[in-house]
C-alpha cells in the first residue's frame, strides 16, 4: 500500500478522537519546529473536529472489538499500518510544507499494548532524535502498556493522554470488554506522579529532562452508555483534582456501528456535548462544584439553557446581584459575566461607579446578565426577575423552530468550536 493510501485510511480512522487540541507546551530550541503556544494554530474541519495537527492512527489493525468503534476487529474496513520511519518522514514532510504544526498520534491495539506503545515511541524517537523535530506531539498512551514505555512516551511527547472512553467501569465492561478501569487509571496516576517529580527536579536542576510539559488529557464518549451528566461531571471533577488532568474532552457518540448494546441515536448528541463543555469551564475557571451544578433531582443539563443560567434559575434567591458591590466570586456566578469581565468590573470599580451602559464595553453579555443584576440599585431586565419569565427568554430549545430542535454533526462547526473554546463569558 502506498504511504498516502495508508494516510487516507488512517487519518479517516482517527477522526472520531476529539482529544487533540494543543496548548501549554514550551518545547523549543531544536533544529526543526517549535511547540510554543503561538506556533500551534487550531482549525476545524467540516464536521467540527480539530485538524491543526496531523491527526492519524499508526495502525487501525485492532485486536480489540469495542462496540462503539469504527476500527473494531469485527468491522470490514480498509486496514493499514505505517512503519515508524514512514510516519516520521511524512510528519516532517508535512511540517516543512507548512501543512501542519504538529502530530497527534494514536493507534489501534496492534498485537498487544506494549507492542503498540513501542511502535508509537519508535516513531517519536525518530522524529525527535533523527529528524530533530521539536514541534508539538500529542501521543495516546495505550492502557496496559508497561510503566517504562509510558515514561519514554512522556519524555518524547508534549502531551500524553489515556482515553477513558466510557464514563463508568460497568459500561466499559459491557461495550469494550478488553479494556478496564484499573488499566486506564494506572498510567494516568503514573503520568501525574512523574510530572510532579520532574517539576520538583526542575526547581533544583537547570537541565532537568522534560516530561509531558503540556500535561495529560482524556476523552469521554457521551451518549453511548446510560450515565447521567451528573456522573460524567463528577468523574471530570475527580480527574481534575486527583491527577491534575489538563483537559477532559467530551465526544458526542457517533453511531458508526449497529449493535444491540448501543443506543439507536439518529444524531450525535452535540448539544449535550456542548453543555458538558460549558459545565467543564465552570468547574475549572468559575469555582463551581459538580454537585452544585447538578444533583439527584436534576441529574442532566437542560439542553435549552447553559449550565450557569440553569444553576442561577434554581438559586434565584441569590439574585439580582449589585454589580457595584458584589465580590469577585459573586460576579463570577452571574450568567453573562465571565472571568475577564468580572476582573474588568473589579478594576473599573476602583476608579468609578459602573453604569448599565458601561457593562457592554466591559464585555458583559447583557442578553443573559440583565436578569440577574442590579446596577446602582436598578433592575434592567425586560421581564420581571422570576424564573418562568427568564426561562422563556433564554431557553434556546423553546425558542427554536421544531425543525431545528437538535444540531446535526455536519452543520454545526460553529457550535463545536464554541464548545471547545468558550473563553469566559458564561
Ligand atoms: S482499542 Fe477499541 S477503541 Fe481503540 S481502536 Fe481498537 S476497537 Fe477502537
Amino acid at each position: 500500500m502506498h504511504v498516502l493510501d495508508k494516510l487516507s485510511a488512517l487519518a479517516n480512522s482517527a477522526k472520531y478522537d476529539v482529544s487533540c487540541a494543543s496548548s501549554g507546551s514550551t518545547r523549543q530550541g531544536g533544529a526543526l519546529g517549535r511547540a510554543t503556544l503561538g506556533g500551534i494554530c487550531h482549525s476545524w474541519s467540516a464536521d467540527g473536529r480539530c485538524i491543526s495537527l496531523l491527526k492519524v492512527l499508526f495502525s487501525n489493525i485492532c485486536v480489540y472489538d469495542c462496540a462503539y468503534c469504527i476500527n473494531r476487529r469485527s468491522n470490514d474496513i480498509r486496514r493499514a499500518q505505517f512503519t515508524p520511519e514512514e510516519l516520521a518522514r511524512l510528519t516532517v514532510n508535512f511540517y516543512q510544507k507548512n501543512y501542519i504544526e504538529g502530530l497527534f498520534l494514536s493507534s489501534a491495539i496492534v498485537k498487544n499494548p506494549d507492542h503498540t506503545m513501542e511502535l508509537l515511541n519508535k516513531t517519536m524517537r525518530l522524529l525527535r532524535e533523527a529528524y530533530l523535530f521539536h514541534g508539538y506531539i500529542h501521543v495516546k498512551v495505550i492502557p496496559g502498556s508497561s510503566p517504562a514505555l509510558v515514561d519514554e512516551a512522556g519524555r518524547l511527547a508534549d502531551r500524553v493522554s489515556v482515553n477513558i472512553e466510557l464514563p463508568s467501569a460497568q459500561s466499559l465492561a459491557l461495550l469494550a470488554p478488553q479494556k478496564n478501569y484499573p488499566a486506564i487509571f494506572a498510567p494516568m496516576r503514573h503520568i501525574h506522579k512523574t510530572i510532579l517529580q520532574h517539576k520538583e527536579e526542575n526547581k533544583t536542576t537547570k537541565h532537568a529532562m522534560k516530561f509531558a510539559p503540556a500535561g495529560q488529557s482524556t476523552q469521554l464518549i457521551i451518549g453511548a452508555s446510560p450515565e447521567r451528566d451528573l456522573q460524567i461531571l463528577k468523574l471530570s471533577a475527580f480527574l481534575y483534582q486527583s491527577v491534575r488532568m489538563r483537559r477532559v474532552y467530551y465526544s458526542a457518540y457517533v453511531p458508526v456501528n449497529a449493535g444491540t448494546n448501543l443506543p439507536a441515536l439518529i444524531r450525535p448528541p452535540l448539544l449535550r456535548e456542548h453543555r458538558l463543555y460549558q459545565a467543564d469551564w465552570l468547574l475549572r475557571f468559575y469555582g463551581f462544584e459538580a454537585t452544585e451544578l447538578l444533583d439527584e433531582q436534576h441529574p442532566d443539563f437542560e439542553e435549552g439553557l447553559d449550565p450557569k443560567v440553569s444553576w442561577a434559575l434554581r438559586h434565584i434567591g441569590a439574585f439580582p446581584v449589585e454589580i457595584n458591590t458584589a465580590d469577585y466570586s459573586q460576579l463570577l456566578r452571574i450568567p453573562g459575566v465571565g472571568v475577564r469581565s468580572a476582573a474588568r468590573i473589579m478594576a473599573v470599580r476602583k476608579v468609578k461607579k459602573i453604569r448599565y451602559e458601561d457593562l457592554k464595553k466591559l464585555r458583559v453579555v447583557l442578553k443573559r446578565a440583565q436578569y440577574f443584576i442590579l446596577v446602582n440599585g436598578r433592575y434592567h431586565g425586560d421581564v420581571s426577575p422570576e424564573p418562568v419569565g427568564i426561562r422563556q427568554k433564554l431557553d434556546v430549545i423553546a425558542r427554536r423552530p421544531p425543525s431545528q430542535s437538535q444540531l446535526t454533526l455536519f452543520s454545526a462547526p460553529e457550535e463545536r468550536e464554541a464548545a471547545s473554546s468558550i473563553s469566559g463569558e458564561l
